[in-house]
């Protein structure tokens, strides 16, 4: 799900000193906040609490698109467009709300 309409909905209604509280699994909670940062609300306007950790959002490296799966880091996913099986990596991208994921083989070809 896309949140940057509400993120710019809220935005626009927003005055200095309102707060922003998001609550709800992880994987969305994560995308308000990336959405809600990106039109230029402040993380300290943010009060977040996520509900369940079970579904994360794998962002893939070769053609960055992102998808959700029922994972967590070092497990390996289907990429959806590229057709690639990931490994999900730790790193997790605040800007885009999901964890990088990376050709399972990416050493076996250049
Ligand atoms: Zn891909």
């Amino acid at each position: 799900m896309d949140y940057r309409d509400l993120a710019q909905r809220l935005s626009r209604r927003s005055r200095v000193g309102d707060r922003v509280a998001v609550a709800g699994p992880e994987v969305g909670v994560l995308s308000v906040r990336a959405s809600l940062l990106a039109v230029g609300f402040l993380r300290t306007e943010l009060v977040l609490h996520a509900t369940g950790m079970e579904e994360i959002r794998v962002r893939c490296a070769h053609c960055r698109t992102a998808r959700r799966f029922i994972a967590r880091p070092g497990a390996a996913v289907p990429c959806g467009r590229c057709g690639y099986r990931l490994i999900v990596h730790h790193h997790f991208s605040p800007t885009h709300a999901a964890y990088l994921g990376f050709r399972i083989d990416a050493e076996d070809h250049d």
